[in-house]
């Protein structure tokens, strides 16, 4: 590698992959056993029963050897068929290939765009579904927390949405930069299929996704669907009754995930959720202080797991990201597609704590100094005042 070394932590500060604490590393860092054996199964069973605590969920949890995009592509395989139309919502560029994946599918969709500044509006999915009196909608697919713009949205509110309208289109959630960060509840939701991936608030490394399946999607499953082998959830359920698998799983990744999951309840998911909305709180503090933008413009809609920072005009955001990289060592998210050069964000999930965030600001506040953008201190002293609160 040309990268010569540099002492001292990473800060792997963009929101996601994120920072994997020692214990699931540690966890991972045994010997590979018999995924037929009776000493896997244990742990699959585990990881199995232990993910519906985290989705909350009654219903079957599928987990795949994939990055995000496999779950994603696996929830609409498995309940909708070519051709069947369905709602999505374009919150910013995860929604956006989501999307893309959905057409490429041969699925016909409509894509209600927002500004990229806010989360889903429940009223806009209610119109259109009121609008729809012939049940030509399948689906309704959104983003519960889009990564892209740092923006989440009510999914308890599009539930009801669909419910107003007596309308049967299933609910499908993305919640792979939500899941063990920012509250979410599968079965009181009324979700029907949830996807979620390993390396973001699990606090895991990329590579294992979920699927998090209702009766209702379940039952649509069995008698339809499009044509799939690796992502049949039947499968993978049949399998998994005695804590096995179809095919060989990612098996250190799984002695991790049950690592991950007894963490998250030790400190407690209501903790979590606590400290992911406290340093969310922090960053903005610092970034107001700053006095610049979070790209997020509707209070209610603020990501606890990350936060999207506009620069002024004229300032390349990926200059300012370099330069904090090079310097300080810092990795920050890039702005993606039409956001690209604009935006930076700050990720602030999975394990995480006081210090880390203090540590990520002052390197954006210096960094900010580096590239000569204009801007106040104080961001840094702000967000100390807000941890700092007895
Ligand atoms: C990261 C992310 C994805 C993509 O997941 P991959 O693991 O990269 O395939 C999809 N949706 C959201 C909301 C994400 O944050």
């Amino acid at each position: 590698m040309s990268v010569p070394h540099a002492a001292g932590r990473h800060f792997l500060q963009i929101p996601g992959p994120t920072n994997v604490p020692d214990r699931v590393l540690r966890a991972m860092d045994y010997p590979t056993i018999d995924h037929r054996g009776p000493q896997f199964a244990a742990i699959g069973k585990k990881c199995l029963d232990g993910m519906k605590t985290i989705f909350k969920t009654a219903s079957p949890v599928v987990i795949y050897p994939a990055s995000g995009t496999g779950a994603w592509e696996a929830a609409l395989v498995n309940v909708l068929n070519e051709g069947d139309l369905v709602l999505m919502v374009e919150t910013g560029h995860f929604a956006t290939l989501w999307h893309k994946m959905a057409t490429k599918l041969g699925l016909e969709t409509e894509f209600l765009a927002t500004d990229w500044r806010r989360g889903v509006d429940p009223q806009a999915v209610e119109d259109r579904l009121r609008a729809d009196a012939d049940g030509k909608i399948k689906a309704v697919c959104v983003v519960h927390n889009e990564t892209s713009t740092g923006s989440t949205s009510a999914i308890s509110e599009v539930r009801a949405a669909i419910d107003a309208v007596g309308h049967d289109a299933l609910l499908l959630v993305d919640t792979i930069s939500s899941l063990a960060s920012i509250d979410f509840r599968h079965d009181e939701w009324g979700v029907d299929v949830t996807v979620s991936g390993s390396q973001k608030g699990l606090m895991l490394p990329p590579g294992l996704s979920f699927n998090a399946v209702s009766g209702k999607a379940l039952s649509v499953s069995r008698a339809s669907g499009m044509r799939r082998s690796y992502w049949d959830w039947s499968e993978q359920i049949a399998a998994n009754a005695d804590g096995a698998f179809p095919y060989t799983p990612a098996t250190n990744l799984l002695y991790g995930l049950a690592e991950a999951i007894a963490m998250l309840h030790e400190e407690g998911l209501d903790a979590v959720f606590a400290r992911h909305d406290r340093h969310a709180a922090a960053t903005r503090r610092a970034v107001q202080a700053w006095g610049l933008e979070v790209l997020c413009q509707e209070p209610r809609d603020f990501s606890s797991s990350l936060t999207a920072v506009l620069l002024p005009d004229g300032h390349d955001a990926d200059a300012f990201r370099a330069g904090v990289l090079k310097k300080f060592n810092m990795s920050l998210g890039n702005g993606l597609s039409k956001l690209a050069g604009k935006v930076f964000r700050i990720g602030h999930l999975g394990d995480f704590n006081d210090l880390m965030l203090l540590g990520t600001l002052s390197g954006v506040e210096m960094g900010l100094s580096l590239a000569d953008i204009p801007h106040q201190k104080g961001g840094v002293d702000a967000a100390m005042s807000l941890l700092n609160d007895k």
